[in-house]
């Protein structure tokens, strides 16, 4: 055990945000419109009776914190205790909602409580999501509930163990309070239990924190905020000027459209891409009313709220990236003046996602992209995991089941793992494609056991399917937790084949296809 004063050194706070950024000179907290400021002062809202449902030790190891007492930790992670020296805030920021601007969004449930530098030399910031109100919680109510804050947690670590870009979770508590929530905004609101998560990442900024300022013609703290940014996460671009506003756009653009290859490569549908919840380092933000894909269907989304237009629905996210990647473009251009500059480099973004999307499909089915026919055989196959209803998770990974010397092996696979009733009017469709995929492996000639391990390290075994959340929910609702725990420790491996936890390599239940929280989810959280 270390002494208090050790671990105060350790833990090494900073307040960079707020020393170099202005901040809201109002410092009572009541909903309001937030001018020439990136954030207001708040404290987080001390909760009746906290209690720890789940905290990740690996995750405050690298922040230092593994000798903080359990209590200490609980007091500071649900909002009941401040870290010492730190000015805890939520941040400013508008955002583009469904396409249409919002005007000022910002932090309306979270609030930033503490910047830690990590074992890497890296500052974190640690934010609580849903710990009460701040400015910019409009008319809501600035909590969280369990069941939202089960999906934030487990997935974003999910998410980190599959090598997809995240803000982390390091704490799940509950508050003790209970929360009004009307979960399918149908007339019939219940209480359910508040919750806090701690959030984990360099920063928490967004797209929305630039569009605010020359939405309001504030050039002159886009550009504090821009310089900023450039200075603490872009040092490498140099000093701050038209040149590097420049490139910085470039980064935020090629750091975008690999994370939506990365979700497209995982099945993952983020739900509510808004321009406030894409994340200026490129990380997954805000899990919401998210989804993984199970049936491969490119118009599915989970967003209950976007099922008219499935404007996020998972064969749109790139466009949509792209979109919003236009909309950061229209906010900086205040500070770079070169329209045709900016057009030329964002219409990169197309054929660069299609070639890069063309490599990755290769990767997963452990071939090379390079081959003329490849196109063809990438065409066909989501075409034909579309029509039959295949589960893309089951599919990719049983590849390495596949036979190039006896293709038909195959089929009585992609049957088990199809949800269509009829799987038997797409066998010809699969016999062609299999037999083709085989020509392909054959005229590679690559070593097999080489050409599994690749394949494996790109196609996992475990995701967190809709319904394993939903019944990690349920329990956790009973004040029974095994679950929670049994899936964070199952997706810190989803690489690996875990034959103990086979019974969550399978398709989604058919209960779980019309059930709320399974494959309809809300904003409600
Ligand atoms: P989201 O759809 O979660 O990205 O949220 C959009 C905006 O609504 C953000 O400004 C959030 O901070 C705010 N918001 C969402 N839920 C709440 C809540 N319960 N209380 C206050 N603000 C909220
Ligand atoms: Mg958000």
């Amino acid at each position: 055990m270390q002494n208090a004063q050790e671990t105060k050194t350790k833990l090494n706070i900073s307040n960079i945000f707020t020393d170099e950024l202005p901040g809201d000179e109002e410092k009572r907290n009541f909903t309001r419109q937030v001018y020439k400021s990136a954030y207001s002062e708040v404290l987080p809202k001390k909760p009746k009776n906290p209690e720890m449902v789940h905290f990740n030790e690996d995750l405050a190891d690298e922040l230092n914190l593994e000798n903080v007492d359990s209590e200490k930790i609980l007091s500071l992670l649900s909002g009941q205790e401040n870290f010492e020296g730190f000015t805890p805030y939520a941040m400013c920021y508008g955002g583009h909602q469904f396409g249409n601007w919002a005007g000022q969004l910002g932090d309306g449930r979270a609030i930033n409580i503490a910047e830690v530098l990590d074992k890497n030399g890296v500052v974190q910031t640690l934010q609580l999501k849903g710990a009460g109100e701040t400015p910019y919680s409009r008319h809501a109510d600035g909590l969280a509930v369990l069941r939202s804050s089960i999906r934030e947690y487990l997935c974003s670590e999910a998410m980190f163990h599959l090598g997809v870009p995240t803000t982390r979770a390091l704490s799940l508590a509950l508050t003790g309070d209970l929360v009004r929530r009307d979960i399918m905004y149908d007339g019939n609101p219940e209480m359910e239990k508040g919750a806090i998560v701690c959030r984990v990442a360099p920063s928490f900024l967004r797209f929305g924190n630039y569009q605010i300022f020359p939405v309001r013609d504030d050039i002159e703290n886009l550009r504090v905020l821009t310089d900023f940014t450039i200075r603490e996460y872009f040092p490498h671009l140099g000093e701050p000027s038209k040149e590097t506003y420049f490139e910085f756009l470039k980064e935020v653009k090629e750091s975008t459209l690999e994370l939506m290859l990365e979700w497209e490569r995982v099945g993952f549908v983020h739900g509510v891409m808004n321009t406030d919840n894409l994340s200026i380092l490129g990380l997954t933000i805000d899990y919401g009313p998210y989804g993984w894909l199970e049936p491969y269907d490119p118009n599915w989304t989970p967003n209950t709220t976007d099922r008219q237009f499935k404007r996020y629905r998972f064969g749109n996210q790139s466009m949509i990236a792209l979109w919003n990647l236009v909309q950061l473009a229209n906010a900086l251009y205040p500070l770079i003046e070169d329209a045709e500059g900016l057009e030329e480099m964002l219409k990169e973004y197309q054929p660069e996602y299609a070639k890069r999307q063309l490599e990755m499909t290769a990767e997963k089915l452990g071939v090379s992209s390079e081959d003329e026919a490849f196109e063809k055989l990438a065409f066909d196959l989501a075409e034909n995991m579309y029509k039959s209803e295949i589960d893309m998770t089951l599919f990719y990974r049983n590849l390495n089941k596949f036979n190039a010397e006896n293709p038909l092996e195959f089929l009585p696979i992609l049957e088990d793992t199809s949800y269509s009733e009829n799987f038997k009017q797409f066998e010809d469709v699969w016999i062609d494609w299999l037999e083709r995929y085989a020509k392909q492996i054959k005229s590679e000639n690559k070593d097999s056991a080489e050409r599994i391990a690749s394949m494996n390290a790109v196609n996992p075994k475990y995701v967190l399917r809709n319904y394993m959340a939903q019944l990690a929910i349920d329990k956790a609702d009973e004040g029974d937790y095994s679950l929670v725990e049994e899936l964070y420790e199952l997706l810190k491996n989803p690489y690996d084949e875990q034959p103990e936890m086979e019974k969550w390599f399978v398709k989604r239940p058919d209960w779980a296809k019309n059930r709320v929280g399974c494959s309809m989810l809300s904003c409600s959280s």
